[in-house]
């Protein structure tokens, strides 16, 4: 699954695979709207619409990029009841509304096939669909290379009347203007619009989500829906974790989520141990990983998708470990680090300094300070 990215994640995508396979009958997006799938930034859920929910998209060709999936593990479009595709194109029709600030003009495009198709379209399996942010003169360039191919129709409910008897594959392109094309037949290229819009974005070799995740244009995805005010901003909560009782770790993570929630309430709490914490029982899906491995890969690709890190390192005689290599990697990633040291003295350390944005005594201070730097 991953392959390019910048934390070397091969224990992150063999797990996904592992569990993709083994949990999930190999449909990755049932993976990545469950719970396991989770674990992994670039499945944020970022609206949810009840019987549809976005996230990111994997193959990630432009910062924005966007993916419609149906909760339940339904076929393309053309395979769902007129009552299904109307109340989707209602909730497509005001997710581009609410994405105004993101950008002006939205692509929304889909790789499907029709009910009588025995296999597949060229994508996934289980209902999505893309929306891609684009300016007017590119959505006029990707109508151009179908034009004389596809059809206009007036709605997507018209879609499964069009392949009655038809057992094919389709391609649906909504463009900027709201104007839906459709086209039906055998042997599209592979992921064909998004070969345009690689081409688009300069990154023509880089179509195949499957060899191409581009995590950094998902983190980019995550921080301009949260600088929008379209989702929550993050903040990664390190603390100590290892030797002490679950129920005093719980306690204090519900704390400190109050104390934001008090001063920041754009602000969401994220708690590795809430979301790593359960699934560090892999050893059935996947025994011969390494846990140390998969839990700093996983939490710094969290951190590296969060807006602070609020690092707790208030225990007197506390051996920090964790936290202080989270420091560490969050200032690589140039994610502003608060530190709430208590009467602990540890501020006056030099190194801690250098990597410091702020000490703060309290994580009260630490909430304020945070709120005053958005
Ligand atoms: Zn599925
Ligand atoms: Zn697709």
């Amino acid at each position: 699954m991953v392959n390019e990215d910048f934390l070397c994640s091969h224990i992150l995508g063999e797990l996904a695979l592992s569990e993709v396979n083994q949990e999930f009958d190999g449909c990755r997006l049932c993976w990545a709207i469950s719970e396991q799938g989770r674990r992994y930034p670039e499945n944020t859920i970022l609206f949810d619409m009840g019987d549809h929910v976005v996230i990111p998209a994997v193959g990630s060709l432009r910062p924005g990029y966007l993916l419609i999936v149906s909760r339940d593990h339904k076929r393309a479009l053309a395979t769902l009841s007129s009552e299904e595709i109307e109340c989707f194109e209602t909730q497509l029709q005001s997710l581009i509304e609410r994405l105004a600030p993101v950008s002006d003009g939205w692509l929304a495009f889909e790789h499907g096939s029709s009910s009588s198709c025995p296999a597949p379209g060229c994508c996934v399996d289980h209902f999505h669909f893309h929306l891609f942010p684009v300016s007017h003169s590119e959505s006029l360039q990707v109508v151009k290379c179908i034009e004389s191919t596809s059809q206009r129709i007036g709605s997507l409910q018209q879609i499964p009347h069009l392949l009655t008897n038809r057992p094919e594959a389709y391609i649906v392109i909504r463009d900027a203007e709201g104007t839906i094309h459709f086209f039906h037949g055998f042997g599209f290229p592979s992921q064909f619009v998004r070969q345009i819009l690689a081409a688009e974005c300069a990154i023509a070799h880089e179509w195949n989500w499957r060899d191409y995740v581009l995590f950094d244009n998902v983190v980019e995805t995550l921080r301009l829906l949260r600088t929008n005010g379209l989702s929550q901003r993050i903040v990664y909560f390190a603390h100590a974790i290892e030797g002490i009782p679950e129920s005093e770790i719980i306690e204090e993570i519900t704390a400190a989520r109050n104390i934001f929630k008090q001063h920041c309430s754009g602000f969401e709490v994220t708690s590795m141990f809430e979301l790593i914490g359960k699934s560090l029982a892999v050893s059935d899906v996947a025994p011969h990983i390494d846990e140390n491995q998969l839990l700093v890969e996983s939490e710094v690709r969290f951190l590296s998708a969060s807006d602070v890190l609020v690092a707790d390192l208030s225990r007197e005689a506390w051996r920090y470990v964790g936290c202080l290599m989270e420091i560490v990697y969050a200032k690589q990633l140039g994610v502003p680090v608060v530190a709430v040291c208590g009467t602990s003295g540890i501020e006056h350390r030099r190194w801690l300094n250098a990597h410091v944005d702020y000490f703060a005594a309290n994580l009260h201070e630490a909430a304020v300070y945070i709120r005053d730097l958005s």
